[in-house]
């Protein structure tokens, strides 16, 4: 079975002072043992981060990363970096990151190699946006995101990959694919999976993501297959972010 996976996206928000008083908000509760908590954090408060939840089962994630170990590459972060912070997970080609710092499938797949070879967990986000889907275009769209996104990952890899699906137009927007539509497309991309993986289809843990809050996540996660969220607003209220987990 696959366990549930609930992460956090706080983007560009929280300087060390407010991340250290949201995970102590998340930790004065009880979270569920069943359900794979995850907070992806700004670079800057890793470190912190990373003590402040010690003993506890939330696990550590980034917004991003470089695929090369070191070099010139001013302002980036790379895999080594978040190697030495202990960094379990690392989201990849959000579709912020896509739209304002030129992300492209072929990029994301390079860091999606990289996250891999150095043992950190992809949270690869693919989505389209609401043109794309007005055009009946959607699922060709993430299609390719997944094919291109994933070309030369072997088979090994797939169970250390999280996909996150977010439709552009429901991210911070208020608007949320309906439950069916969001797990229609989970299920198509699960069906992609099986393309070029096989069986491991039914192994790969794919989310949801799109202005999920505490009053649809019970929805969402009734459906076949959806086995998570990636939460950016409400993961950056403890009490909010502590509801999604214990859904
Ligand atoms: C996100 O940042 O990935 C996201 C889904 O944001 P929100 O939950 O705010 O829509």
């Amino acid at each position: 079975m696959r366990t549930p996976i609930i992460a956090g996206n706080w983007k560009m928000n929280n300087t060390i002072k407010e991340a250290i008083e949201l995970i102590d908000g998340i930790k004065k509760n009880e979270l569920n043992e069943e359900v794979e908590a995850v907070v992806c954090v700004p670079f800057t408060a890793i470190r912190d981060v990373k003590e402040a939840i010690k003993g506890t089962k939330i696990k550590l994630g980034a917004q991003n990363m470089h695929w090369e170990e070191s070099g010139a590459f001013t302002g980036e972060v790379s895999p080594l970096m978040l190697n030495e912070l202990e960094v379990e997970y690392c989201i990849v080609g959000h579709s912020e990151r896509r739209q304002y710092f030129s992300e492209t499938d072929e990029t994301v797949n390079k860091k999606i190699k990289s996250a891999l070879a150095h043992g950190i967990k992809p949270i690869v986000c693919v989505g389209e946006t609401l043109t794309q889907r007005e055009a009946n275009k959607a699922e060709e769209v993430v299609k390719n995101q997944v094919v291109k996104g994933f070309e030369g990952i072997s088979v090994e890899d797939i169970n250390n990959i999280v996909i996150a699906y977010e439709p552009i137009w429901a991210i911070g927007t208020g608007k949320t694919a309906s439950s069916d539509d969001a797990n229609a497309m989970c299920a198509f991309i699960r069906e992609t999976i099986g393309e070029l993986y096989g069986n491991e289809k039914d192994n790969i843990r794919i989310q949801y993501g799109g202005s999920v809050k505490p009053n649809n996540i019970k929805e969402l996660m009734g459906k076949s297959d959806i086995d998570g969220a990636l939460v950016g607003g409400a993961s950056l209220k403890a009490d909010d972010f502590v509801k999604l987990i214990n859904y």
